[in-house]
């Protein structure tokens, strides 16, 4: 595996793969974990050569939320992309991705400021910005995310549709630890007994979808959920349940729904969803 950290020296490695390789790339912030690694595996089964990125964008972290205090444990990285078959580890450091103040952004008013975003102000404008950058540099053929961050995917989705990119974007399910917490780097931050206590949010989801699945009212199914999450000791800062595809609330559940939470353990924002009769 080699490392790389110039984005030049990558866009000319990639140009000569390019013509006779289909290449695979795995976008993350590093800290890699069970949900990182099926990406990664999916991309290994399905393309000659894997790129996986570290890269901890500090346009998309709020100037109160955790940039200097986010996991790099880079060594165990290394080891765990070289152990499986990542051909180039592409992690580089902040003045390679903006060597000069960044001026061009790329946006989506309309989806980028509800959920998650609603509270992260400018966080979805980081994103969308850093990954146009890591798709211009790692020219990728086919690119990975997991339904873990349903608003990304999705707004990641419309860009290469709307900005004409020619990727194409595969979301992958959500992996969860065996209580049904969604596996994140931020579970590092939680003590063994508030990790106990995370579980709740995915029971709170699956609650949420038996009672619209079962003709219950959509603000009924909200507040029940909100319920058992705060009884936990979380505080909920949203608990959504909306179209998958305009992310706008819906009032009652017809066919289709995203059910997703965002919730504060103590100082950890956790974020998990899940997808009635809908695939990304
Ligand atoms: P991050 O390093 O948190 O930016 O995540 C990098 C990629 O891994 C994103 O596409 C995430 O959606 C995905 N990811 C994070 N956690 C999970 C998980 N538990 N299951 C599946 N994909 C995940």
């Amino acid at each position: 595996m080699d490392i790389v950290k110039s984005p030049s020296e990558l866009q000319k490695i990639v140009e000569r793969i390019r013509p006779t390789k289909r290449i695979g790339f795995v976008p993350t912030m590093g800290a890699l974990h069970k949900g990182h690694i099926s990406l990664i595996e999916s991309a290994r089964r399905e393309t000659e050569f894997v790129i996986v990125s570290i890269f901890v964008n500090p346009l998309q972290f709020g100037p109160s939320e955790d940039f200097d205090e986010y996991p790099r444990p880079y060594e165990k990285d290394i080891e765990i992309a070289e152990g499986l078959g990542v051909d180039i580890l592409f992690s580089p450091d902040v003045k390679d991705i903006y060597p000069i103040k960044q001026t061009v952004f790329v946006s989506l008013p309309e989806l980028e400021n509800l959920l998650c975003g609603a509270k992260r102000e400018g966080h979805f404008r980081g994103v969308l910005t850093v990954v146009a950058k890591l798709f211009n540099i790692t020219k990728p053929h086919f690119a990975y995310f997991g339904q873990k961050d349903y608003q990304q995917a999705l707004i990641i989705k419309r860009m290469v549709e709307e900005l004409n990119f020619d990727i194409a974007i595969k979301v992958l399910p959500t992996v969860r630890e065996e209580d049904g917490l969604a596996v994140s780097s931020r579970n590092l931050y939680l003590s063994d007994e508030e990790r106990k206590r995370a579980c709740v949010l995915y029971s709170a989801l699956k609650k949420a979808e038996d009672l619209i699945l079962n003709q219950r009212g959509v603000s009924e199914a909200i507040d029940s959920a909100k319920r058992m999450i705060e009884k936990n000791g979380l505080s909920v800062e949203y608990f959504a349940i909306c179209d998958p595809e305009t992310l706008r609330p819906i009032d009652r559940f017809q066919d289709r729904a995203l059910i997703a939470v965002a919730a504060k353990m103590d100082a950890t924002r956790l974020i998990d969803n899940i997808l009635v009769n809908y695939e990304l």
